[in-house]
């Protein structure tokens, strides 16, 4: 049993696992830096706890003082949340070690899928189909040439321990090879302290299409369907939409079979989910995310399983408790991400309401969006019966949303989702260039 839970997070992510632990009736504490102390998280926690200054290594990525924190404050478990430590393997062992709970998969597994590369190997043991490409890292420009004439361009450069839509390189032809392969190698160094660098073949304008699967210590695995994330800035989600209309119901059974395959090969505790390019009708594995995504609120609506609820269940040794033949998906369900332009004190805050519309968000009037962080504000996702008319609701939420003080995305989002290539299903992950000409 877990009685205590201490939130390794910040943002709206914190604000809905506190929201669960009060659901479950468990203590919550919260932590925070010294600029975030009128954060919402903060207010609503049990307990709150100053974790130090704004610069996230020493705050929420210090995990001696995190872990420093769960111990006094006499908690069992610490829930990562996403981002910040929720992917990252010493911390879950050194939560372990200190004789707590860490609210995700095995500090193995974490490590397991973490490498892009390892990822890869362990996918095609598992008989999921990869996406062409190198067979492990590459060292050299010379080998980055044959294996790009052997796979044929264009092929896209990646860094192993790569995250958030970055330490990624398209190369288009043998001459910009060794420029990108020099960039990439530094950007990977640089954002993520590896510098392992691997090649796939770059897919023009795929869909982007997740599953989300849940599993427990007994081996159940269970998926939740997928989330078709192909509305992208930059390589970073904006809207995320479930069912996907680029899959027939034997494609969407084939794929979840194959994620549901892969998290029994690595024997995953959890939630997780495992991404998947779509392209010409076929599927190809991309990489495992070992923790819950920032889009999981399109899954909990259309299944009406509480992914975090179920997080912290599992983690504490309890079965699912249901099986795959008992989730039933019912109807369509789409999640917009709102994120503020230009940080700042938020002045009017009014979130949209009525029938299928739920708000996830740390905003409120009189708070603020802070510079030092993500700048996801608030995520609004409907549930409706059918894509039109989900879109029509989005619509409707997004006219009632009035947010002042700070600058947003919304208007970018009702562009998105009153154009015709949106509605007509039928886009790639160019959709947000197409729209804006960018
Ligand atoms: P991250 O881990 O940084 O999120 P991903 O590997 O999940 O990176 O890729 C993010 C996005 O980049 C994908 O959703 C897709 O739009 C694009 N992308 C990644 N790999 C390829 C590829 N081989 N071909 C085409 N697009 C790709």
């Amino acid at each position: 049993m877990i009685s205590s839970i201490l939130i390794a997070n910040r943002g709206e992510i914190a604000v809905r696992i506190i929201r669960c632990c009060r659901d479950l009736g468990i203590r919550s504490v919260a932590i925070y830096s010294e600029p975030d102390a009128d954060s919402l998280h903060v207010k609503m926690a049990d307990i709150a706890v100053c974790i130090g200054p704004a610069a996230s290594t020493d705050s929420y990525l210090h995990t001696q003082n995190i872990i420093a924190a769960a111990c006094g404050k006499g908690c069992d478990a610490i829930h990562p949340g996403v981002g910040f430590l929720s992917e990252n393997a010493e911390f879950a062992k050194e939560v372990q070690q200190a004789g707590l709970i860490f609210i995700g998969p095995e500090p193995k597994t974490i490590d397991q899928v973490g490498n892009k590369v390892q990822a890869r190997k362990t996918a095609q043991d598992a008989g999921l189909p990869l996406t062409p490409g190198s067979p492990g890292p590459i060292t050299s420009v010379e080998e980055a040439l044959a294996i790009a004439e052997k796979i044929e361009y264009p092929i896209i450069i990646k860094a192993a321990a790569g995250g958030g839509g970055r330490g990624m390189r398209i190369v288009e032809e043998p001459s910009e090879m060794s420029e990108a392969f020099a960039i990439a190698s530094h950007e990977a160094l640089s954002f993520f302290s590896n510098g392992t660098i691997y090649i796939e073949k770059y897919l023009r304008n795929p869909r982007h299409v997740e599953v989300q699967l849940i599993a427990d210590s007994q081996g159940t695995v269970v998926h939740l369907g997928e989330r078709d994330c192909s509305v992208q800035k930059n390589h970073q989600k904006l809207i995320e939409e479930s069912p996907s209309t680029v899959l027939s119901s034997s494609h969407r059974d084939k794929m979840c079979k194959d994620a549901v395959r892969l998290f029994k090969k690595l024997h995953y505790l959890g939630a997780g989910t495992v991404e998947f390019l779509v392209y010409e009708n076929k599927h190809y594995f991309m990489e495992v995310n070992a923790r819950v995504q920032v889009e999981h609120p399109v899954s909990e609506t259309i299944s009406g399983v509480d992914i975090i609820k179920d997080q912290i269940r599992v983690a504490a040794g309890e079965p699912l408790g249901y099986s795959q033949k008992q989730i039933r998906l019912s109807g369509y369900a789409m999640e917009c991400r709102i994120n503020a332009k230009t940080p700042g004190p938020i002045g009017t805050f009014n979130p949209p309401l009525g029938p299928g519309v739920r708000v996830d968000t740390h905003m409120y009037a009189g708070g603020s969006i802070s510079p030092y962080y993500d700048p996801l504000a608030a995520k609004i996702i409907i549930h409706a019966e059918t894509r039109a008319a989900g879109i029509k609701m989005m619509l409707r939420a997004l006219r009632e949303l009035e947010i002042s003080g700070i600058t947003t995305n919304m208007d970018e989002q009702m562009t998105i989702l009153n154009s015709t290539l949106f509605k007509s299903g039928t886009f790639g992950t160019d959709i947000y260039s197409r729209i804006f000409q960018e």
